[in-house]
């Protein structure tokens, strides 16, 4: 589904991905988790382009990615993205919000757009708020907001990154929970996270990154029970 042969990138002098392999099968949950700096959110933005990489490539359902252009929009709406900060569009409703990319992009009718909107914002649980902005709903519903947009596009495979390291404690578990619905419906989806609950009851695959580089790949039982690096040792004696 999505395949990472040999990808390396810099900025200036850092080489913030080094020989990057990584083959995600259709279906498949991975959890990428790793120290601060160590390349993780780079490497969920140069899978939906949002960075070019130097050199190596990265195959989308057999395809390289598009460079620019319409392809490339195509591309931005197959591969849903949920960034740490929610990214709503503040001056438009929350049910605005998801019909924009499937009436803009996917050219659906405004009424099928919010059909399907409202069937989304029903499933992720915020239904109710879809006329109001989104300074009016909590982090955790407008988080769930800006997962029902990135379904509304029907995407091949989603990204997660950090989604839930802005909300308060309260609120993870609203958000979690949807991320979970979603994995045992059969989404394939990459998701950078410390959250290791979600990690041991999602996750098919842990990818350990230092530095730039995938220093560890494994189940959750195996990664978290037995880190076989002295890094992701090191690492997760921070963490647990
Ligand atoms: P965190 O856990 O803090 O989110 P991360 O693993 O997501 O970290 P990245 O954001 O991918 O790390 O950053 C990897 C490295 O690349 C860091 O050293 C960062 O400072 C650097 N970096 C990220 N974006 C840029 C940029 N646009 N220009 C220059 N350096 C950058
Ligand atoms: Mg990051």
């Amino acid at each position: 589904m999505v395949v990472l042969d040999h990808v390396d990138k810099h900025y200036g002098s850092l080489h913030v991905l080094q020989d990057i392999n990584l083959s995600i099968r259709r279906g498949e949950v991975v959890v990428v988790i790793g120290p601060s700096g160590s390349g993780k959110s780079t490497l969920c933005r140069t899978i939906n382009r949002l960075e070019t990489i130097d050199s190596g490539s990265i195959m989308l359902e057999g395809q390289p990615l598009p460079q620019e252009g319409k392809q490339l929009a195509k591309l931005r709406a197959d591969v849903g993205m949920v960034f740490q900060s929610f990214n709503l569009f503040a001056h438009k409703t929350i049910l605005e919000n998801v019909t924009l990319g499937p009436t803009k992009v996917r050219k659906q009718s405004k009424s099928a757009a919010e059909k399907k909107a409202r069937e989304l914002l029903d499933r992720v649980g915020v239904g109710p708020q879809a006329d109001k902005y989104p300074a009016q709903l909590s982090g955790g519903q407008q988080q769930r907001v800006a997962i029902a947009r990135a379904l509304a596009m029907e995407p091949k495979v989603m990204l997660f990154d950090e989604p839930t390291s802005a909300l308060d404690p309260e609120m993870i578990k609203e958000v979690l929970d949807v991320m979970v619905d979603l994995a045992k419906q059969g989404m394939t989806m990459i998701v950078v996270t410390h959250e290791m609950g979600f990690a041991r009851t999602a996750a098919d695959r842990v990818v350990f990154m230092a530095d730039g580089q995938i220093v560890e790949e494994n189940t959750p039982e195996e990664f978290f029970t037995n880190p076989r690096s002295d890094r992701a040792r090191d690492f997760l004696g921070k963490i647990l």
